[in-house]
């Protein structure tokens, strides 16, 4: 494998083809990962790859005048170390579960999934997947959080979907490792991938809640690009039950599409129908939702139903209006109720 060196973006960028290649096939490799393990375990991953060095990842990743939506045509990785741990506590408008000390990591920033809806096209400047390859640093950090708090609720994959990696990072293996060894450590893996394969290699804990995110095959053509179907999901649901994973059911984000309440009621029969309701763990139900600033972005990069829906500003997150979305969370809540005691799902609609 051979190293280009490129110093600068914008030789970067030339000695890229342009878009549409095939996604993976350029790795930016910067300076301080260059000898790190990790990153050449990742790198002996991706044999036919292009290698970059870069002499800091933000010089790819944060540079102005980037197409976003372009780039996730034909991703490229950027390995990178964090000089700091990637641990942040969570913002208001994330779900917690009722838990106290809730935080999440931000190791991998950028998708392979393509959602219409994703705060990430708001958030990033870039299309592009950086891995910080220091994940022990995160480890670390954790370990001092939980011996200042004695205990922590932790989402792992919320700037990613981290399971989708796992052949490539392997990251999900070693979180479960780190969690086995910490008795007051609850992780949370938020996932739309559907590999049963990847599920079935990894070790099956009770430490680690697995979050699949459901929705509407209308919703997952249209706007969940890349995605598994909703029946290849509701598939892995089942296979994770039967290996013995916690499993939740995340109903989030909720979207206003065209005959909503028939579209929602339709998939909750399917998931009914597949789903052994009675030994799931929990359920969330959130409506879209999305800062005054992300939108803004996302309405500029991306212009589509989704991000340029009128939504209400309240206290700088947009949100449907009531009367859109209320019918919409009280059908959710009401099917899941069917099966699940109130308590046992948390819902983000704006008012709590
Ligand atoms: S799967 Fe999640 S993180 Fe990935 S693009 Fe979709 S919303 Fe964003």
């Amino acid at each position: 494998m051979s190293l280009t060196r490129s110093d600068s973006p914008v030789s970067a960028r030339q000695t890229a083809a342009p878009q549409f290649r095939k996604p993976l096939s350029v790795v930016y490799v910067e300076d301080a990962a260059l000898s790190h393990p990790r990153t050449v375990e990742i790198l002996a991953k991706l044999p036919g790859a292009t290698v970059i060095r870069c002499r800091d990842y933000r010089d790819v990743f944060n540079r102005p005048h980037q197409e976003p939506a372009l780039q996730k045509e034909a991703q490229a990785l950027i390995l990178a170390v964090s000089d700091r741990p990637r641990l942040y506590e969570g913002a208001p408008v994330c779900q917690d579960f009722g838990n106290r000390n809730f935080y999440y990591t931000s190791d991998v920033m950028n998708c392979v999934f393509d959602c219409e809806y994703c705060y990430l096209q708001g958030m990033y400047p870039s299309g592009h997947i950086v891995v910080f390859v220091n994940l022990e640093d995160t480890f670390r950090g954790l370990d001092e959080v939980l011996s200042a708090k004695q205990s922590a609720y932790v989402c792992i994959s919320y700037d990613t979907d981290l399971l989708a990696f796992e052949p490539l990072l392997g990251y999900v293996g070693k979180w479960i490792t780190f969690a086995a060894e910490r008795p007051n450590l609850t992780l949370e893996l938020r996932t739309k991938s559907a590999s049963a394969s990847v599920l079935r290699a990894l070790p099956v804990t009770d430490r680690v809640i697995l979050a699949l995110t459901l929705s509407p095959d209308t919703v997952i053509r249209t706007c969940e690009h890349r995605t598994p179907t909703l029946a290849t999901r509701l598939a892995l649901a089942n296979e994770a039950i039967d290996l013995g994973w916690k499993v939740r059911l995340c109903f989030d984000p909720i979207l206003a599409v065209h005959d909503a309440k028939a579209v929602y009621n339709d998939m909750f029969d399917e998931v009914f129908r597949t789903i052994p309701m009675d030994r799931v763990l929990d359920a969330s139900v959130g409506l879209f939702r999305i800062s005054k600033e992300y939108l803004k972005e996302m309405r500029r990069h991306r212009p589509c139903a989704v991000t340029c829906y009128p939504y209400e500003l309240t206290d700088g997150v947009y949100h449907y209006p009531d009367m859109i979305g209320k019918p919409l969370t009280e059908l959710a809540i009401a099917r899941l109720t069917e099966f699940l005691p109130r308590e046992r799902i948390a819902l983000w609609d704006g008012t709590d």
